[in-house]
C-alpha cells in the first residue's frame, strides 16, 4: 500500500484502469502535453500524478513502474530532479502565484537536462489565481517536446475554462465501496473502516486522514448535530453560529457526505456507506422525497462553488440557510413517513 510520501509512488488498487490507460498512451506515444487529473479530494490523484512523473523520468522502469533505484529515481526521491517540478500553494489554502507559473514557463521552454521527459505537476490547479492561470496559457499553447504538465484538480469546474480546455481530461471516479473498504480495513486494522469511509464520502485517503488529530471526533460531533437538528432538538441557527469559524468549504464536504449517506438508502443504495448514525432517523429516511434530497444536495454544491469562486459570500447566512433547509427537509420527511 502506498501513500503519496512513499517512493516510488504506486497507483492504488482502484486506479488500475486509469493507470493502464496512461501506460498505453505512453507506449503508443499518445500522451498529451497537458493532462488534467480530476476527481474528488482524497482518492489518490496526487499519487497517480507522481507515479506517472516518476515512471516517465525513470531510466529503467520495471513492469510499468519507476524502478526506485536509478540515478533519476534517486534525484526524484530527494526532490532534486532537474526535469521535475512540483507547483502548489506556498501555504495551505493560499493561491498559486504568477511568479511560480513564470518559473514554470522557463522550465518548459528549456530542454531537459537528462535528455528525456520534463514533467511538472500543478496541484491543486484551482489554486492558481487568475493571473497565474493566464500565465499558464502560454505554456499550454506552446508546448515543447517531451514535456508533460499534469494539473491535479479536486474541483475542475473552478479552473479557468481556457486552461481546462487545453488539457486532456482524465476523470478519476471515487472508488466503489467494495474496492475502497478492503484497502481501508487493512490500513486501519481495529478502526471502523465503514464509518470512516462514510464520513469521507467514499474517499479512502480522506477516511484515513480522519484518524489524525481530532478529525473523527469532529465528524461525530457534526453528525450528531445534524441528527438533533432533524429531530427538532437543536436550532439550525445555533449550529450555524458554532461552525462559523470552521473551514466552510470543508463543512460543505461534510454536508455532501451526509446527504450521500441518506441517498444511499434510496433506490439502489450502497448500504455500507449508508449506515444511519441514529435509529431515530429511520422514519425520516422512509419519508424522504428523492427529488427534494437531490435539490438539497444541489444547493450545497452551489454554495461550495460560491465559496471556492472567491465571490466571498456571507458565510453565516449561507450556513444558516443550508441548516434551516435541512430542518425543513427533515420535518417534511417525518411528516410523509407518518402519513404513509
Ligand atoms: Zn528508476
Amino acid at each position: 500500500m502506498t501513500t503519496p510520501a512513499d517512493f516510488p509512488a504506486i497507483p492504488y488498487p482502484w486506479q488500475q484502469t486509469s493507470w493502464q490507460r496512461l501506460l498505453d498512451q505512453h507506449q503508443s506515444q499518445k500522451l498529451p502535453h497537458a493532462l488534467m487529473l480530476a476527481g474528488q479530494k482524497g482518492i489518490g490523484k496526487s499519487c497517480l500524478a507522481r507515479a506517472l512523473a516518476q515512471f516517465l523520468l525513470c531510466l529503467s522502469p520495471r513492469s510499468g513502474l519507476a524502478c526506485g533505484e536509478c540515478r533519476s529515481c534517486l534525484l526524484n526521491k530527494a526532490n532534486t530532479h532537474p526535469d521535475m517540478k512540483l507547483i502548489g500553494p506556498e501555504e495551505v489554502g493560499k493561491a498559486v502565484k504568477i511568479d511560480q507559473i513564470r518559473a514554470l514557463a522557463d522550465f518548459v521552454s528549456k530542454t531537459s537536462q537528462q535528455g528525456g521527459y520534463k514533467v511538472a505537476i500543478i496541484e491543486p490547479a484551482e489554486a492558481m489565481n487568475i493571473n497565474a492561470a493566464n500565465a499558464l496559457l502560454k505554456s499550454l499553447e506552446e508546448p515543447s517536446g517531451n514535456t508533460l504538465l499534469i494539473l491535479v484538480s479536486h474541483v475542475p469546474s473552478t479552473v479557468m475554462a481556457t486552461v481546462r480546455s487545453r488539457c486532456q481530461l482524465l476523470t478519476l471516479l471515487t472508488p466503489a465501496t467494495d474496492q475502497a473498504l478492503p484497502w481501508l480495513s487493512a490500513m486501519v486494522e481495529d478502526g471502523d473502516a465503514a464509518t470512516l469511509l462514510q464520513f469521507a464520502d467514499g474517499a479512502p485517503l480522506t477516511a484515513l486522514g480522519l484518524l489524525e488529530g481530532d478529525g473523527l471526533e469532529q465528524r461525530r460531533e457534526f453528525q450528531s448535530c445534524m441528527v438533533t437538528i432533524a429531530l427538532g432538538q437543536s436550532s439550525p441557527l445555533d449550529a450555524a453560529k458554532k461552525w462559523l469559524d470552521s473551514d466552510t468549504v470543508e463543512l460543505m464536504n461534510w454536508l455532501i457526505a451526509w446527504t450521500h449517506t441518506l441517498a444511499c438508502h434510496l433506490g439502489a443504495g450502497d448500504v455500507e456507506r449508508g449506515q444511519l448514525p441514529d435509529e431515530a432517523l429511520t422514519p425520516l429516511v422512509k419519508g424522504l422525497d428523492p427529488v427534494l434530497l437531490y435539490r438539497y444536495l444541489d444547493k450545497i454544491m452551489v454554495s461550495k462553488r460560491q465559496l471556492l469562486s472567491g465571490a466571498n459570500p456571507n458565510k453565516q447566512l449561507l450556513l444558516e440557510e443550508i441548516l434551516m433547509d435541512w430542518r425543513a427537509l427533515a420535518r417534511l420527511s417525518f411528516g410523509r413517513a407518518r402519513q404513509a
